[in-house]
Parts: C-alpha cells; structure tokens; sequence
C-alpha cells in the first residue's frame, strides 16, 4: 500500500458508483434477439392469445348435454357433418345431435361447447357413436386463456428469458424496447505485453487481461472493443481513453508510480473521484469520468485487475446495461477447513476451494498468480472491520461458475 497518501474505502467506491451510475438510455430491438436483454418499459400484451376458442385434443365438437347418459353400455349417435384442421374454420354450425370431427389446435366450431375425445367415441358408417359423457368446455382452450388482452405480461427492467421472448412473439411484438448495452472500451497498457494469442517470449508476458475482462464484460451486459495493446506514455493512453463509450476500462499503470499515467491524465482532464482502495489485491485501483464516459483504473497484475473489475467496473456495467448492482455470482455458505487471516482496515478477496464441502483458502503467492483464479471455486469476501474467521467459522462463497454450469452440487454439498 505503499504511495497512497490514502486509501478510500470500498464502501465509499461503491457510494461513488451508486450516485453516479443510472441505467442507459432505451433503444428499440428486434424482440426476437431480445433475449438477455434488459426491458426500458413495462410490455402489455394488445391482443388476445388465442384469439379464438380452440379445441385441445383430436375429437368432435360437439353440444355437451348431448352425450349424457352416454357409456358403452348405452351409445349416443350422433350425425358427423364435417372437419376443422388447425388454421381452417368453417361455416357449419353445431345443432343438436350432431358432431363436427376437430383436430388438437382447431377453431371450435359454432354451437359447439367441448370436444369429445377419439377415444371416447366409436365409428358406425357416417356417423359417431358417443361412449362417455362430459361437462360444458371440456378440451377447449378458451380465447385469451393464456394472455388476456391489456395484461401486463413484463415489467420494466425484467431481464428476458429465452422463454419471454417467446412469449413476445405469441403477442405479435416485433420489437421492444430495452436498455442499450454499455460500450466498453478496453485500454490495456503496457510495454512488456505482447498480445493475447502469441507464445511468450524474450522477457515480455502475453496481455491475459484484454480476454478476462472481454469476457467479464459481455457477461454483464456490455459491448467490448480491445483494438490493440496501448503504449505506455500519456499521448497513446490520452488518445484512447478518449474513446467512443460509455465506460472505459485502464488495464495497468494505475498506481502512483513514474510509469503510471492514467491516474494523472484522468486528474488533469476529468475527475480522478476514487484513487486507491483499502482492499488486497486491487489496492492502486482508482475510477472517475472523462467527460461522459465512466473511467476504471485496474491495476495490471490479472488477480487484481479481476478483482478491481469485479468489485468497481462490473457493477458499474450491469448498473449501465439495467441488471442492477449485486454480484453476477451465485453463493453458498460452508464451514472454512482453516483459518483465513485479514487485516483490519482492508477488505480481502480471498480465493477459494471446495474439499469435502469445506471451504479452504487457496495459498497464494500474490495478485500475479492469474491461475490461482482458475484453480478456486469462488472467493470470499472479508470486510475492513474483520481480522479474518477462524476454522469451521460459516463464510459465504461467491462461485465463479455460472448456476449450475460446473460443480455447484459439490459445492452445495455442506
Ligand atoms: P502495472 O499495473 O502496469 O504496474 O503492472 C503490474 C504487473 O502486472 C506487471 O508485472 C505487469 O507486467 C503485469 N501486467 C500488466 N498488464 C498485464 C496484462 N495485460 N496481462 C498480464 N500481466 C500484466
Ligand atoms: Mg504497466
């Protein structure tokens, strides 16, 4: 922690972020595509779905006081007068004593109030012979049975499910209206880097932040753009920081020192808000605005810029994008295998294990060890006001793995 003068703490970031960070404004997009995405308006439903009573099973529609009394023992004939497949309609008419043969998915014709199952029925030259009784609306689907017309169907800032956009289309929408997705410019800096897809070399180490946190981004909603490793001097790092987006993320030189520009471009042409958290890793993280543009200074060590991502410019994106500020992973509680040791004053981030349902704190070396990210199930969050927990003490894991995608019964297992 060496250099900073002082530390904000993470508390304050978050309140930072929480005055300053509302929803993006609304655009229009085709509701099939829509999945994933977050409505800007509540989405009411203009018509009737069905719009017209249909039958629910393959049978005859028929006048249900017709087939009372009726059993194997004692048939009700009944005159067959014609057929309705799914699509058609037609101009007969249901009177009593006779039937029209309907298909599942069918308009009920007119006069008719149910539909007697096939099964329920015998076959004797033209005409039906009935076997079973049934009361009034059996086996039709009423008109507006699923969605009546003027429900409200969603609410705004519903994120749609593959499910809802179904559901859209049943309602004839062709577009809504969401919360446009965050631009999110990727500034990676460094001279040592080479870019993602090379073989390391001589004595530079290959940028592994620009595919971490293109990926982080796209998880929470927003648009990334990385075109190219930025040098490490104020002209470059000014220039691109200037950016067509909405958030601009600064991977490395985030820190006090002789080659960390960002922070001091950022004081010098915008608002340098928040330089320096209390927390390990993260701790030269910093955030601020570049006249539209949110700013997030992530130190380049990938643990720490992982962490500073996650804990400050993701909440931000999914604040942008509409989803909101709590944490995009899914939690557990399980006893620790060890004691896990925090400083006063700082928040840790302390990646973790499951073995045997317990929860053990990953020895590390430090924010450089990118694998030990990869190597955990999830992190713990110890706050300022905590020296740590002792074993068997009850901590809630965040799981990196999406729900379910991974070992999340392992994980649950305590
Ligand atoms: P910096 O925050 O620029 O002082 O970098 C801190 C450490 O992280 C240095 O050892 C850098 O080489 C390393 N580093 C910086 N950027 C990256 C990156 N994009 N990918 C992997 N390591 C990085
Ligand atoms: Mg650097």
């Amino acid at each position: 922690m060496r250099g900073f003068a002082e530390r904000a703490s993470v508390d304050a970031a978050w309140a930072w972020i929480a005055e300053n960070v509302l929803p993006l404004d609304a655009e229009w997009v085709d509701a099939r595509s829509a999945s994933g995405r977050v409505l800007a308006a509540d989405v009411r439903s203009d018509v009737d779905v069905p719009l017209f009573d249909r039958a629910m099973m393959d049978g005859y529609a028929v006048r249900a006081s017709d087939c009372e009394g009726a059993s194997s023992y004692h048939r009700v004939p009944f005159e067959v007068i014609g057929e309705v497949l799914p699509g058609r309609s037609t101009p007969l008419i249901v009177t009593p004593g006779r039937a029209i043969r309907v298909m599942t998915g069918a308009p009920v014709p007119e006069g008719a109030d149910a539909v007697l199952p096939f099964e329920k029925t015998e076959r004797d030259g033209d005409r039906m012979l009935a076997i079973d009784e049934l009361p009034p609306g059996k086996n039709i689907g009423r008109r507006g049975e699923d969605i009546a017309v003027d429900t409200r169907l969603f609410a705004a800032a519903r994120r749609l499910r593959p499910q809802d956009v179904g559901v859209l289309a049943s309602i004839g929408a062709g577009c809504v209206s969401v919360v446009r997705r965050p631009k999110v410019r990727i500034v990676v800096t460094g001279d040592e880097l080479l870019p993602a897809g090379e073989r390391p070399r001589g004595h530079q180490i290959v940028d592994a932040n620009s595919p971490m946190l293109e990926a982080l981004v796209t998880r929470d909603g927003g648009i990334p753009r990385q075109p190219g490793i930025v040098r490490d001097n104020r002209e470059s790092i000014l220039e691109n920081m200037r950016d067509d987006a909405d958030v601009i993320l600064v991977s490395g030189g985030s820190s006090v020192g002789k080659e960390d520009h960002a922070p001091a471009i950022l004081a010098q042409y915008g608002t340098l808000a928040i330089h320096g958290v209390a927390m390990r890793p993260s701790s030269p993280a910093g955030m601020g605005r570049l006249d539209h543009r949110f700013v997030f200074l992530l130190p380049g060590n990938p643990v720490s810029c992982l962490c500073a991502y996650d804990f400050f410019a993701g909440r931000a994106i999914r604040l942008l994008a509409g989803r909101g500020a709590a944490w995009p992973y899914r939690s557990v509680r399980a006893p620790l295998r060890r004691k896990l040791v925090s400083q006063v004053g700082r928040v840790d981030y302390a990646r973790v294990r499951f073995e045997d349902g317990e929860v053990e704190p990953i020895a590390i070396a430090g924010a450089a060890v990118l694998s030990s990210t990869s190597r955990a199930d999830g992190f713990v969050v110890v706050p300022a006001d905590s020296e740590g927990y002792p074993e068997s003490a009850i901590v809630e894991v965040h799981l990196y793995d999406e729900p379910c995608a991974g070992d999340c019964d392992r994980a649950a297992a305590p």
